[in-house]
């Protein structure tokens, strides 16, 4: 059974690939551009699993060139993950998010639909909740209210899906609403390979801790939190990806009862950017160079997952702590040394 996976050579794609390889007896097929990943991550999963994965290095703003994936494979299903997600860059260049994350998906979709493939897991996230004012947020919590470009593609992705899900006879939709990914595989031989300067904090720990960076700037220290620092729902990404195939699983079953469904990921734990530095540098015995600068514009002081539909719906829950989200950063990192993408 062909399982389409649009954006296999990125930091969630590739780990719910080798999730896929090593849990189920499914045949991931990627299409990735490249735009934002390196094709050795392939290799890299080759590596682990032994499995030499196919990869259509094509374009999704581009549905003609798309069409040969189609042409070529039957699938049961498709995870839909190829988006750009930097929110400052998004701020910058709406246009590059508008045209890659809702373009692609409109022709991913007309694809899907044209070669009647029934199966939509959709890579949603927290930002659809903006600054929520009860926490934790739940699935109940309005959303719609993004705060950058690159959130308004995700409010709108999802709407689209709904309306076409709706109208369909025969599509299945599940979005998965990811708050704070973090870590990488146990071996260290896949993780997360971010372009030029992280803007997210885990990245940005072992970069500094490795050399590559100076030093980590906290941004702000004056949140109404318990140590003054932002809090953040941070799951590990072998979690995120398990996640996947139990939603996969779910609509290949049968079992969901709406064409259109919506589920957060997270730990459902609030975790501050203090105590994620602390546990870093403990569970790794590692010096780390860091000060309190400034809040970051856009920020929100906290936000956390109710995670509970999860479990009910999929049968699902994160198994692994902050500390081996922290251990198998630094792994991958140590892996990695100063290169970056
Ligand atoms: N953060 C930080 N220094 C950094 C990067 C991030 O203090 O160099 C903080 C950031 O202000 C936020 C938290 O870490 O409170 C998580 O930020 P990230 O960008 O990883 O995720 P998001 O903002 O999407 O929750």
């Amino acid at each position: 059974m062909k399982i389409l996976i649009t954006g296999g050579a990125g930091f969630i794609g590739s780990h719910t690939i080798l999730e896929i390889l090593e849990h189920t007896d499914w045949t991931p097929i990627s299409l990735d551009s490249f735009i934002n990943s390196e094709p050795r991550t392939f290799d890299r999963i080759k590596d682990i699993t032994g499995t030499e994965v196919k990869n259509y290095a094509l374009d999704l703003r581009n549905l003609e060139d798309c069409r040969q994936v189609f042409e070529e494979n039957e699938f049961a299903g498709i995870l839909h993950f190829a988006a750009l997600k930097a929110v400052g860059e998004s701020v910058q260049k709406p246009l590059l998010y508008y045209q890659n994350n809702i373009q692609g998906l409109l022709n991913l979709i007309d694809l899907q639909m044209e070669y009647g493939v029934p199966h939509h897991i959709y890579s949603s996230s927290c930002t659809v909740y903006g600054s929520a004012k009860e926490l934790p947020v739940s699935e109940s919590t309005p959303s719609g209210q993004a705060e950058s470009p690159y959130g308004w593609t995700k409010v709108m992705s999802e709407e689209i899906l709904k309306d076409i899900a709706l109208s369909s006879e025969s599509l299945n939709v599940l979005a998965l609403r990811y708050f704070n990914p973090v870590g990488a595989h146990s071996s260290g031989k896949l993780g997360e390979l971010p372009k030029g300067v992280p803007n997210n904090l885990v990245p940005y720990i072992t970069q500094t801790a490795v050399g590559v960076r100076e030093k980590l700037t906290i941004h702000g220290d004056d949140y109404e939190t318990r140590d003054g620092t932002c809090l953040r729902d941070y799951i590990h990404v072998t979690d995120i990806a398990s996640a996947h195939l139990a939603a996969m699983k779910h609509l290949l079953e049968g079992k969901q009862r709406a064409p259109f469904d919506f589920i957060n990921l997270g730990s459902g734990i609030g975790v501050t950017v203090k105590e994620a530095v602390d546990a870093f540098i403990k569970v790794n015995q590692v010096h780390l160079n860091y000060a309190i600068g400034p809040r970051r514009s856009g920020d929100v002081a906290a936000i956390y997952a109710d995670n509970t539909k999860a479990l009910s719906v999929l049968g699902w829950k994160p198994i692994r702590d902050l500390d081996e989200m922290m251990r198998s950063a630094w792994k991958w990192q140590q892996e990695l040394g100063r290169q970056s993408l």
